[in-house]
């Protein structure tokens, strides 16, 4: 019988930041990965006695890290028993904002910043004291500057493989810490791949030795933290300035909802310095990056184009930052909705 091997995504029920699960499905050739299931008892989903957890297949791609080249990478979302969604599913609060926003033809570009470590320290940082200051390594070369690109390499090669609409990547400006962007794609995709790349990163890590983390201050004092820079535009503000200066007006509006949930730790990044604006004031500006949104140069130079939502955190749920992007937009902006 011909077969291939499908690897199954999921998101545990880990507080205050969920993890990544996943396990492997052998199916015909010929069949679309069927609904599964797992043991919810032990991914803080379930309780031992009702522990059975639904998967739901969501969205597939190629597997590029198996030989298997019929491989599969299966995202999924995770339903009860009675296939409605678990409390940990928060892809289903996101499928039914793009329905309700579906006219605003929102896209998303995500920038996913996480940290290289090795043990206990983030890699490049020496075992005894610190390495020199930040300055050199945002888009540095050299091998006194950047710290783990054969991984970064890896990771990027396995996303094209797979087909993620992965964007670019860049050095970051603490030693071991990169950068790595999805999109532009609406917040379902966006949400669906963003997972699955940062799935393919623990797993391409692993070959290294090395683990990757989206914590969002990985080093305390004079290091910058990790975001996740959530671009957007709808279809008005891609033809019109004054939609994107709308969007950036009405996002103030529910400033705190969205500090609230854009990843545990927020206030340890937001400081205010470090290109962050303080999680206490809501400021946006063009070509500012001490701002909370960020309006590019070329988007006011052009009149037209998207924003750059800069307060999520790298370990930020893209279901819930976008789901809260088309909500606010939706209900608080009179142009660019
Ligand atoms: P930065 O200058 O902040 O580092 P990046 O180059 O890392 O920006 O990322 C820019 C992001 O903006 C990309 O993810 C891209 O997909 C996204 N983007 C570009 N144009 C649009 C648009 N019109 N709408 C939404 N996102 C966009
Ligand atoms: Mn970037
Ligand atoms: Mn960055
Ligand atoms: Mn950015």
């Amino acid at each position: 019988m011909d077969v291939r091997r499908a690897e199954y995504i999921w998101i545990d029920g880990t507080t205050p930041t969920a993890k990544l699960r996943s396990k492997t499905k052998i199916i015909p050739l010929d069949e679309d990965p069927p609904i599964w299931g797992f043991d919810g008892s032990s991914t803080n989903q379930a309780p031992g006695n009702r522990s059975d957890c639904v998967l739901r297949p969501v969205f597939n791609c190629p597997d590029p890290t198996r030989k298997d080249p019929n491989g599969l990478l299966v995202m999924t979302e995770v339903l009860l028993p009675e296939m409605t969604p678990h409390s940990t599913n928060t892809r289903a609060a996101c499928e039914a904002a793009s329905k309700t926003y579906a006219e605003m033809e929102t896209v998303f570009g995500i920038e996913q910043e996480y940290t290289f470590f090795r043990g206990m320290r983030p890699l490049g940082f020496p075992e005894h004291g610190f390495p020199p200051p930040q300055g050199g390594y945002y888009c540095g070369v050299g091998a006194d500057e950047v710290f783990g690109r054969d991984a970064v390499e890896a990771h990027l090669d396995a996303c094209l493989r797979a087909g993620l609409k992965i964007f670019g990547i860049n050095a970051e400006v603490m030693p071991g810490q990169w950068e790595f962007q999805i999109g532009t794609l609406p917040a379902l995709d966006v949400s669906d791949q963003l997972w699955v790349a940062r799935w393919l990163l623990y797993r391409v890590s692993e070959e290294f030795g090395i683990n990757a983390t989206l914590y969002p201050k990985p080093a305390r004092g004079d290091w910058n933290g990790a975001g996740a820079h959530t671009n957007f535009s709808t279809r008005k503000m891609r033809s019109s300035y004054e939609a994107c200066i709308d969007a950036a007006e009405a996002l103030g509006k529910t400033h705190d909802l969205h500090i609230e949930n854009y990843g545990f730790g927020i206030e340890e990044r937001l400081t205010g310095l470090h290109e962050t604006s303080s999680y206490k004031e809501f400021r946006y500006g063009v070509s500012d990056r001490g701002a909370s949104i960020r309006i590019p140069w070329q988007v006011e130079v052009e009149g037209r184009g998207y924003i750059e939502d800069r307060r999520p955190n790298a370990n930020m749920d893209p279901y819930v930052v976008t789901r809260l992007i088309l909500e606010t937009i939706g209900t608080h902006s009179k142009i660019a909705a």
